[in-house]
């Protein structure tokens, strides 16, 4: 593997040339916070809230939502942090908000499908989100999960705006919403790529199988592919798209991701410093360049040799 050498990771993300890319952390509970601040992350690309309620059976009321999600801000006054609504169903079940059983939850009610059935439980969250915003001075921004169609996010963004929350994005992390990104930018601010579940969904693999492991491999040219549909979409809009997923941790795959259009990264925080690192060492063209190469490639090791040699 390439040594990256992380001693001069100062938390400006950008390429070698100046073009800025936020490199953000992912967190799911105040704790996560101390690791994102000391890794130099300027800002959460990913709160995933229902981290805070996975054995909460009754459903938290606005004033003890509101105080959780002050903790997890509080460090970031200043700094942007996407607040993710509950992203319940599926691998993370919800004591409060069951679904029922369902042949195939992956499938299923999950995400923004569930507020469509309990739109009071969404607009306590962003009220308690909105509260929680104004009490940390962090730059919030809320994101749906799990969305589907324009027609979907315009339902999320006008609850959010109703809210007071200024910035409203969405997940894309379905086939459709990656398919009809131009539309999806024409009622939201930003978009966030989870490639996690784009890549279950592409594939038909289910992320929890390490049998169909090679298939949920965010090298995989047919999910570069679709990422590279969202960032033109987001360029010819001029809205900004991120990635959230996994994908986003590999400091040769960020790099790509850039050249392919996302101008934030959002990771685990433990590997902030080698893809900003690795970010800050490379040109935007080279960038561009090992994007166009991994792009054009049928399979996962030549889409991760062609890039590679890029930046040789
Ligand atoms: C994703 O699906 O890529 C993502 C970031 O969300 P989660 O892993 O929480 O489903
Ligand atoms: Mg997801």
């Amino acid at each position: 593997p390439e040594r990256i050498d992380t001693a001069g990771w100062t938390g400006d993300g950008g390429t070698s040339d100046g073009e800025r890319v936020k490199i953000l952390a992912n967190v799911g509970a105040a704790a996560d916070t101390t690791a994102a601040v000391s890794a130099g992350a300027e800002g959460v690309g990913l709160f995933r809230t229902e981290f805070c309620y996975l054995a909460a059976q009754d459903e938290p009321d606005v004033a003890t939502q509101r105080a959780a999600y002050a903790e997890v801000l509080e460090p970031f006054a200043g700094k942007p942090v996407v607040v993710r609504t509950l992203d319940a169903g599926a691998d993370k079940p919800l004591g409060f908000l069951d679904t029922g059983a369902e042949p195939n939850p992956a499938l299923g009610v999950r995400g923004l499908r569930v507020a469509f059935d309990r739109p009071d439980v969404l607009d306590r969250q962003l009220e308690a989100i909105a509260a929680a915003a104004d009490d940390s001075g962090a730059e919030v921004s809320v994101m749906a999960p799990m969305v589907a169609t324009p027609e979907e996010a315009a339902w999320f963004t006008e609850r959010a705006r109703t809210a007071g929350i200024a910035r409203a994005g969405v997940m894309v992390e379905v086939p459709a919403a990656a398919l009809i990104a131009a539309e999806l930018f024409e009622v939201v601010d930003f978009v966030s790529v989870g490639t996690n579940d784009l890549a279950q969904y592409v594939f038909a693999a289910d992320r929890q199988l390490g049998a169909l492991a090679e298939l949920n491999d965010p090298w995989q040219p047919a999910l570069l592919r679709l990422i590279a549909m969202i960032g033109r979409a987001g360029a010819e809009t001029g809205k900004p798209v991120g990635v959230c997923g996994e994908a986003a941790a590999d400091p040769l795959l960020g790099r790509v991701l850039v050249g392919l259009g996302v101008r934030s990264l959002s990771m685990v925080a433990t590997a902030v410093p080698a893809v900003g690192s690795a970010l800050a060492g490379a040109s935007l063209r080279t960038c561009e360049r090992a994007a166009r190469d991994a792009l054009a490639a049928s399979d996962v090791a030549t889409a991760k040799a062609a890039a590679r040699a890029a930046f040789e």
